[in-house]
């Protein structure tokens, strides 16, 4: 037995899995094999490395690992939508999201195991943030998730959202790698403009991604467009503000010419009356964006209720009529904790607790 680390191979390059096959004396053409099992057949075990001999494998087994992501409680909600939780390899758990619809099957995501930005209305913010996750568990949970809508509905998968657990910008470097596995030729292929990444807004990280020129879509968690409403419900505000905010999104559609997108979640007798949608469009006047209205999904503790349909209609029917594009999204898996904010490992804990 040996006490050492074994490195997670997929924290490395191309470049540095061929020079681990050359310090050991063998061919780098090796690790080009490797590298193809690794991320474009997303395979998790050595031993299935079936074009690389025994000794190779074993090799391979002695000094590395594959820290990969195993489904746990997978739950399928009347309207299809199917969750689970992902446990990995070091027990933590968060969970993932397929969304099927007529005309795409869409992945949500986990970036963290849990968050550090303490969202009042979501249930992740209520959990402490444990740790980023590793570009290879991101990928994992994309390819897990792509398995189940081939084995449940047929269908490929066509959408991909990080709105799981977790501020992806917060993991900027992780969630880009994985993204660029996600959409290389030598990972799974899926274009770029299918993917979105949704922020709570943390200026400085927009801006480098507009510097990075990335080719995905960008949707800011808004909710408020007045700082004063924005800072009791989303404290990350009182560090970003909706100028620092607006001004770094308007630099991500200067350079990337991408249009942003808002989402908005109807607080009752909060954020939606015409007074709100007022400053909500003089927010979209800034610069090509559009707004997703989302119903608030219940997280349980009574703190904020839903708004009633007929004012999220006038809310909406305000921002079209002044030009903005403007869509009511209403939530799917509730009956299972799927829906966007309610990811808290329930069904885990309920589990556990159960056990114990
Ligand atoms: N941290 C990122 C991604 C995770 S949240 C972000 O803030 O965007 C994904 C989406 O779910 C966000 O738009 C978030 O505001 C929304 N959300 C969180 N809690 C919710 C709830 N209880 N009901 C409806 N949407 C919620």
């Amino acid at each position: 037995m040996t006490n050492m680390v074994k490195t997670d191979i997929r924290s490395l390059n191309l470049d540095q899995i061929k020079d681990a096959f050359i310090a050991n004396g063998d061919k780098a053409f090796r690790g080009l094999q490797v590298y193809e099992w690794l991320w474009k057949k997303a395979c998790t075990d050595f031993n299935q490395m079936t074009n690389l001999g025994i000794e190779t494998r074993e090799w391979l087994q002695h000094n590395f690992v594959i820290n990969d992501i195993a489904t746990v409680d997978k739950q399928v909600s009347n309207d299809g939508t199917i969750k689970s939780g992902f446990r990995l390899h070091d027990g933590h758990l968060v969970e993932g999201v397929l969304i099927p619809a007529d005309e795409r099957m869409t992945a949500c995501v986990s970036s963290q195991v849990g968050c550090s930005l303490t969202c009042k209305f979501c249930a992740t913010g209520k959990m402490e943030r444990e740790r980023n996750l590793t570009s290879g568990e991101i990928y994992d949970q994309v390819v897990q998730i792509r398995n189940w809508a081939m084995h449940h509905f047929q269908k490929p998968l066509t959408n991909i959202v990080f709105m799981g657990m977790g501020e992806p910008l917060l993991n900027y470097a992780n969630v880009l790698k994985a993204i660029d596995k996600i959409t290389s030729q030598d990972g799974l292929g899926m274009a770029a403009d299918r993917i979105t990444v949704s922020t709570a807004g943390i200026a400085k990280m927009i801006r480098k991604l507009a510097d990075d020129e990335v080719r995905f879509n960008l949707a800011l968690s808004l909710h408020a467009a007045n700082d004063a409403k924005r800072n009791m419900i989303m404290p990350i505000n009182e560090s970003n503000s909706l100028k620092e905010v607006g001004e770094a999104l308007k630099y991500f559609h200067l350079k990337t010419k991408k249009r942003v997108t808002f989402e908005y979640i109807a607080f009752k007798n909060f954020n939606e009356s015409i007074q709100d949608a007022k400053e909500l469009l003089a927010f979209c006047k800034k610069f090509p964006a559009k707004v997703n209205v989302i119903e608030y999904n219940s997280t349980g503790d009574g703190q904020f209720e839903k708004a009633d349909s007929d004012k999220i209609d006038q809310f909406c029917a305000y921002l079209e009529k002044n030009g903005v594009v403007a869509k009511v999204r209403r939530s799917r898996g509730k009956d299972i904790d799927a829906a966007c904010g309610q990811l808290a490992n329930k069904k885990h804990e309920e589990a556990l607790f159960q056990e114990g």
